[in-house]
């Protein structure tokens, strides 16, 4: 059996600093909707020039279009042995598409682990995140930062503000969250597989808290 897990919480709660750190822990992909379309925006894809318009102004990405990008991904050989999805689903029909997708293979979702972090701490994380162009890190300018001169710690790679990490997108992205997304905590409460962490404190300590959860299954 597989370790298929969801990571679900609002922007900047930390999803995809915790997914790296089960990537290495349990040695299951981290599989991200978000990385997959900004991949294709930077190459210019067909994807990326659709995707690109909704991502810059904080709306969601068309459900039938990120639920196509999915299904393919989920069906490569290194998600055999399970996977973290990271950013995804963000809606109830992808929620219900992934359900009847994963009925259909017999894999289920194992746990969905919803990491709490309340509103006036998204702001500050949103803003002060920085990624590496090279190899994906993530920092903060103030929480995590790099310990050399505005340069990856990995692999001395540049560091960048995501664009839809500007203040005014942040505001926008934070709405479409709690209109959109928010509704699965509900969901996934009544399918009895919601988990929940308290997303505010050291990562480790949170990450601990995951862990924890997932072995105690
Ligand atoms: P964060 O983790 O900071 O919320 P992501 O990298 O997951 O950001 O997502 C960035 C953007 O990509 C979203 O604002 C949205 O436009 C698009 N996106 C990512 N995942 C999905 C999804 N499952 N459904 C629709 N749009 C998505
Ligand atoms: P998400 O993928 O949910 O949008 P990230 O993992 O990218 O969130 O984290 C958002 C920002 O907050 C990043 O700059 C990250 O370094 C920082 N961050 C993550 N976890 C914590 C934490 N426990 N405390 C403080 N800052 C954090
Ligand atoms: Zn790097």
């Amino acid at each position: 059996m597989g370790l298929n897990l969801i990571l679900l919480g609002p922007p900047g709660a930390g999803k995809g600093t915790q997914a790296k750190k089960l990537v290495e822990k349990y040695g299951i992909p981290q599989v991200s909707t978000g990385d997959i379309l900004r991949e294709a925006v930077k190459t210019g894809t067909p994807l990326g020039v659709e995707a690109k318009s909704y991502m810059n102004r904080g709306a969601l990405v068309p459900d039938e279009v990120v639920i196509g990008i999915v299904k393919e991904r989920l069906k490569r050989d290194d998600c055999t042995n399970g996977y973290v999805l990271d950013g995804f689903p963000r809606t109830i029909s992808q929620a219900d598409a992934l359900f009847s997708y994963l009925n259909e293979c017999g894999c289920p979702i194992n746990s969905v682990i919803d990491i709490r972090v309340s509103k006036e701490y998204l702001v500050k994380r949103l803003s002060g995140r920085r990624v590496c162009r090279s190899c994906g890190s993530g920092y903060h300018i103030e929480f995590s930062p790099s310990k050399g001169t505005g340069r990856c710690d990995n692999c001395g790679g540049e560091l960048f503000q995501r664009d839809d990490d500007r203040e005014d997108v942040v505001t926008k992205r934070l709405e479409t969250y709690e209109a959109q997304t928010s509704p699965l905590v509900d969901y996934y409460e009544k399918s009895g597989l919601l988990k929940t962490v308290n997303g505010v404190g050291d990562v480790e300590v949170i990450f601990n808290d995951i862990c924890k959860i997932i072995d105690g299954r």
